[in-house]
């Protein structure tokens, strides 16, 4: 079970500047989570407070039953999916996906399984020898989740992943991104600004505007909202 409690979560940045303000959310476990709003609205940063990579002015982050304030981002049960991929270009496919598992010292057998099982969920079975700049762009935002992906977390956390692709690809990510909650069955929490991605992909929806919650709801109701 991993809920994750967001209580009066304060982050001012160290020129002052308040970017997240008494913030209360809680995601519910297994749920995908959207955090939608206007550029500059304090989506990223919140998200960047879960994952323990922005440290927290006032409040507290609680992910399952534990209170993660002091937590490194290592230690936390999150993955994170970065706008722009942050693969190591010098690696292969393979080696970027084993990255992670390799310095918590799993097995290579299981290292091996695990990363096996992810290709063929996201249908990168045939890249895994490449190099990141021998990828198109979709490729490469499949390997960045099948990097989240083999880490086994119960929280995923994505930053605008789609939005360096081009339309199409876009559309055809959305879908897959729905299918692949549906497989996992963990929890996602999901920044976007496009108000599309938000509407046809979250479960619930929470929508911020200059660092404050405005409301937190289903699709449907956001919808049929004034
Ligand atoms: P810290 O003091 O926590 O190290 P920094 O102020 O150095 O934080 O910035 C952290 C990251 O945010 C850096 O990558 C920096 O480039 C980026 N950053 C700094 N100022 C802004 C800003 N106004 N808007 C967006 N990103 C910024
Ligand atoms: P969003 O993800 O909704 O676009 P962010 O969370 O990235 O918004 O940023 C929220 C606000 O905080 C913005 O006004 C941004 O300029 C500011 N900001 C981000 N990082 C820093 C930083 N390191 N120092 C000062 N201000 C920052």
């Amino acid at each position: 079970m991993a809920n994750v409690k967001i209580s009066n979560l304060n982050k001012k940045y160290p020129n002052g500047f308040h970017a997240v303000k008494d913030v209360n959310l809680e995601i519910i476990d297994k749920e995908f989570m959207i955090l939608v709003g206007p550029s500059g609205c304090g989506k990223t940063t919140t998200l960047r407070m879960i994952a323990g990579l922005e440290e927290i002015t006032s409040g507290e982050m609680q992910i399952g039953d534990q209170i993660v304030n002091d937590v490194s981002p290592k230690d936390r049960n999150i993955a994170m999916v970065f706008q722009n991929y942050a693969l190591y270009p010098h690696m292969t496919v393979y080696d970027n996906m084993a990255f992670g598992l390799k310095l918590k010292k799993t097995p290579k057998a299981e290292i091996d399984e695990r990363i096996t099982k992810a290709a063929r969920i996201l249908d990168i079975e045939v890249l895994l020898k490449r190099k990141p700049k021998q990828l198109s762009g979709g490729q490469r935002q499949r390997v960045a989740l099948g990097r989240a992906i083999v880490r086994k977390p119960e929280v995923f956390l994505m930053d605008e992943p789609l939005s360096n692709l081009d339309a199409k690809l876009r559309v055809q990510m959305r879908a897959e991104l729905i299918k692949l909650h549906n497989d996992l069955k963990t929890t996602f929490i999901y920044v976007t600004h496009d108000q599309t991605e938000a509407m046809t992909m979250g479960t619930r929806i929470c929508v911020m505007n200059n660092g404050l919650v405005q409301q937190v709801a289903d699709p449907r109701t956001i919808y049929n909202s004034p």
